[in-house]
């Protein structure tokens, strides 16, 4: 159930403005199969569109707030989106041969984005969701300093194990045995 609709009725050449909730539960469920997930408060959508002959130009802003792990200790790692979202739609039929439809709309910023609509709506959903996944880290860390989950003590190996550890002072009697019979054999 789609919840960002524009009804293409509602649109003219001058523009309208829409102010939409992105909800928690949107949220959750548009992140549902994604290493993000909602953060605590509900996020925000507001929309400008006009329409031109069939075409549909949305001029939007995307504000939420989202919820990564931290890659080195698993703390939550809040994400703050803030992001202009420009896309021209047009009618289902306009779509070029050869490109199919699918939930997986390649959006880029700081571009006017490509999207068609079906029937007498324009839906947002897929390219808000699309969006908010942008902002997703590669790594999320939760501070550069992390030092990640804390190893006890116990559980460490021991400095030697690294090999950039000091010689142990045990095997000194022995270096310096090997250091005069190297000697005595010039
Ligand atoms: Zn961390």
């Amino acid at each position: 159930m789609s919840t960002f609709v524009l009804k293409i009725q509602d649109l003219d050449e001058a523009g309208k403005d829409w102010n939409f909730a992105i909800g928690t539960d949107w949220l959750t469920s548009a992140l549902a199969d994604t290493e993000l997930s909602a953060g605590a408060d509900s996020g925000r959508l507001t929309v400008h569109a006009q329409r031109t002959g069939m075409d549909v130009l949305v001029q939007a802003h995307v504000e939420a707030e989202l919820s990564a792990t931290c890659a080195r200790c698993l703390a939550d790692v809040p994400i703050a989106v803030d992001l202009p979202l420009t896309a021209l739609f047009s009618p289902e039929h306009m779509r070029p041969h050869g490109s199919a439809e699918s939930d997986e709309i390649d959006v880029q910023l700081d571009e006017v984005n490509r999207d068609y609509y079906a029937g007498a709506e324009v839906v947002l959903d897929p390219m808000v969701r699309e969006y908010l996944l942008l902002e997703a880290p590669m790594k999320p860390l939760c501070s550069d300093a992390c030092e990640g989950i804390a190893i006890p003590d116990h559980l460490r190996p021991p400095a030697e194990v690294f090999g950039d550890a000091a010689p142990d002072a045990r095997f000194a009697p022995l270096l310096k045995l090997k250091e005069a019979l190297t000697k005595n054999e010039e």
